[in-house]
């Protein structure tokens, strides 16, 4: 028998104590042997007085477990405290950040039934390494850094992932017409790291162009790999694009360490209302179960997930004015066909 494998949990902000309470049910019905580990970040932490709202005792059980679940978490916008997500991102070395992005027609309504891209973001260089300046007080400066090594392994990762996902094609995204330094570099590596793989097409396209065209014709992308910030945004469009931002999940890998979590925020719009999809926590959970062996599991709650979706079960945000149920529910039913 498999045994029960320990694993951080943080619920999160927002709608995460909602997504999360509903997601963790389905995993102990569908069979997951995982040992949660409770740990509070975020918000409730820093206005707890933590300054970096990471306790020692949340660092201690990632240490141990290795794997985190994590909820969404609030970043205050234009000031406070730095992003908890790029802290955890850059100290436990989770360079990959795959997002899948798959069409569910003709159950969920999209003009693009055909989709079914990964976009591979990279996770810890970029205008996200926060070197951030004042210069005068008129004048801030963001310091965009892209490395050889850093841009190398993202690349390889793609490259691997689209050999063991049997995927055909890797696209790569920058703006190397305009940061020729930065992104220049980003490409460069793009195309030596490409002639190892000679059985993957390989395709680049401008950052602005590439997105018209995921907007447009979504379906002639397979794999996608891009610098931090264009992956960010990217993702988001193209999860929309599918129906809704609720309907991705999100594996950030690394050596050591992986965590796994819905790819949307906490959108506090909306939290406490218990209205917001799971589905994103619940693909983020899938791909934690394959990531720690378990992948018959994994199966069992997709199958439940699709076949939820199958019978026209949706969130508001999938239903778009038609009828919906709530988060409960949603995952209720999702249990029912387990
Ligand atoms: P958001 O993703 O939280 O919300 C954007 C819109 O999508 C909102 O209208 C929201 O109601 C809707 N939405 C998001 N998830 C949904 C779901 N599961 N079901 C139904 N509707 C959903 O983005 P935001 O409002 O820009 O950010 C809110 C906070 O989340 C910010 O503090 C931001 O920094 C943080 N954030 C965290 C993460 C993370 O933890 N990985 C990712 C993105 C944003």
């Amino acid at each position: 028998m498999t045994q029960r494998r320990a694993i951080t949990i943080a619920r999160g902000d927002g709608i995460g104590p909602e997504i999360m309470d509903a997601t963790l049910k389905i995993l102990e019905h569908g069979g997951a042997m995982i040992e949660p580990e409770f740990i509070e970040i975020g918000e409730k932490v820093y206005l707890g007085g933590h300054s970096s709202g990471i306790p020692d005792e949340a660092w201690e059980s990632l240490r141990r477990t290795k794997v985190f679940f994590k909820g969404p978490i609030t970043t205050p916008q234009g000031g406070g405290y730095k992003s908890l997500n790029v802290t955890i991102r850059k100290t436990l070395g989770l360079f990959a950040n795959v997002r899948p992005n798959v069409a569910y027609a003709p159950f969920v309504k999209t003009k693009h039934p055909d989709m079914d891209l990964v976009i591979i973001r990279e996770n810890e260089e970029d205008l996200y390494a926060g070197i951030e300046h004042q210069q005068t007080p008129e004048v801030v400066q963001c310091l965009k850094l892209i490395t050889r090594p850093g841009s190398e392994k993202i690349i390889r990762y793609a490259f691997e992932y689209a050999r063991k996902n049997n995927r055909k094609k890797v696209t790569c995204f920058t703006k190397d017409n305009i940061m020729k330094l930065t992104d220049g570099l980003f490409h460069k590596v793009f195309k030596e790291v490409a002639i190892d793989y000679p059985e993957i097409e390989t395709e680049h396209w401008i950052i602005d162009i590439g997105m018209a065209k995921i907007a447009d014709t979504p379906q002639d992308f397979d794999v996608i790999v891009m610098p931090n910030l264009y992956g960010d945004i990217a993702s988001d469009v193209a999860a929309q694009i599918t129906g809704s931002v609720g309907l991705a999940g999100s594996a950030n890998i690394g050596d050591q360490f992986a965590m796994f979590e819905a790819i949307h925020g906490s959108a506090p719009d909306i939290a406490g209302k218990g209205i917001a999809n799971p589905s994103g926590l619940i693909l983020g959970a899938v791909m934690m179960l394959v990531h720690i062996g378990q992948p018959e599991v994994a199966t069992r709650i997709h199958n439940a997930w699709l076949k939820t979706l199958e019978d026209e079960i949706f969130t508001g945000d999938i239903a778009k004015g038609g009828p919906s149920v709530g988060t409960t529910e949603f995952a209720e039913a999702v249990l029912a066909r387990l």
